[in-house]
């Protein structure tokens, strides 16, 4: 036996079968963020076989509150929060195989990584990218665990294809208490709570207890002393765009329009180009440099002080901009750069 999990296989619910049933699991977490990276060391550390971590962005001094994996180096290497975390994660449990990727998880990207996946796991903090995962989940008919914080308010349902309500569902008939930007900051117990329900579903999934999954809709805020678990089966429509008869999946159609998104209390535009570009970061960091820009960076992106702004471009062709809500000004700078 191997000693590494024997406290999770004396617990009886998962024993010897649920835990070689939970190496056997390729589970998906989009964002890599606070929750993130607290049910990717729950779920490295419990030993399930692989894990793909997906993020768009890099890590800075205000993740270190709340998010676990990184350190004040990956902040002052502006590292990749996928490939910090996988750093820190195969340090953890090298048994594990891990898929970083560094990208902005449209549909079409979304699609080409579900080949084997059991689970996805919901580690954003915005609900566009939330809902794209109900409709994948429901399209490819994988258990979806969704989960939202702010401040000190939480949630979290959990998503089985066929039987539960979907978060269209569920959000449709409730009042959306926590969508709302990251300006009212968030206290990191609040993270713990929403966690720790992800993850014992997860582990209840994965080792083939599907029968415990709990069925109800759960919210809470810590600060203010509430708990509050409704019972979610009535909510399910049949007539839902994503999980009804008739289905149409509203979130993996093609995008269409500029690719431009002021993301939500960050004080920053991201930028994706049309048609994916292949920047060599290399050249681009001379060409500024020597045209007299402050610039830097790291193997995975390259980042220009322009006007008091700092715009990060990534190889795709994806860009940050900081310091701007405004998408005229955004697009523009981006332009003035890469063309
Ligand atoms: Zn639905």
């Amino acid at each position: 036996m191997n000693d590494r999990y024997s406290r999770q296989m004396l617990f009886k619910p998962i024993g010897s079968k649920g835990q070689a049933k939970i190496r056997e699991k390729h589970v998906l977490i989009l964002g890599v963020g606070a929750l993130g990276t607290h049910t990717a060391e729950m779920l490295v550390r419990a030993g399930v076989g692989k894990i793909t971590l997906i993020d768009r962005d890099y890590v800075e001094m205000s993740n270190l509150q709340r998010q676990h994996l990184f350190t004040e180096e990956d902040a002052q290497k502006k590292w990749p929060k996928a490939e910090a975390a996988k750093a820190r994660l195969q340090k953890v449990n090298h048994e594990v195989e891990i898929a970083a990727i560094v990208g902005h998880a449209d549909a079409s990207l979304l699609e080409s990584l579900l080949q084997g996946v059991d689970l996805l796991m919901d580690g954003t903090d915005n609900f566009e990218a939330r809902f794209l995962l109900n409709d994948l989940a429901q399209k490819y008919r994988i258990p979806y665990l969704f989960g939202s914080c702010v401040g000190s308010f939480g949630m979290a349902f959990t998503i089985i294809p066929g039987v539960t309500p979907c978060l269209q569902c569920l959000l449709k008939k409730l009042p959306l208490q926590g969508q709302t930007c990251d300006t009212v900051g968030i206290i990191e117990p609040t993270v713990q709570m929403v966690t720790a329900h992800q993850g014992a579903e997860a582990l209840k999934i994965l080792s083939g207890n599907i029968e415990a999954v709990r069925k109800a809709y759960v919210s809470f805020d810590l600060w203010h002393n509430e708990y509050v678990s409704l019972k979610a089966d009535a909510l399910k429509d049949s007539q839902c765009s994503s999980c009804g008869y008739n289905a149409t999946y509203p979130y993996l159609q093609e995008e269409t329009g500029l690719k431009v998104a002021v993301l939500c209390g960050r004080d920053t535009v991201q930028i994706r180009p049309t048609a994916t570009k292949h920047l060599s970061l290399d050249d681009l960091a001379k060409q500024w440099r020597s045209a007299g820009f402050m610039v830097g960076g790291n193997p995975f992106l390259v980042s220009v002080v322009v006007e008091g702004k700092r715009m990060v471009f990534f190889q795709d062709g994806r860009a940050l901009i900081h310091g701007t809500n405004h998408v005229d000004q955004a697009r523009k700078m981006y332009h003035s750069f890469i063309g």
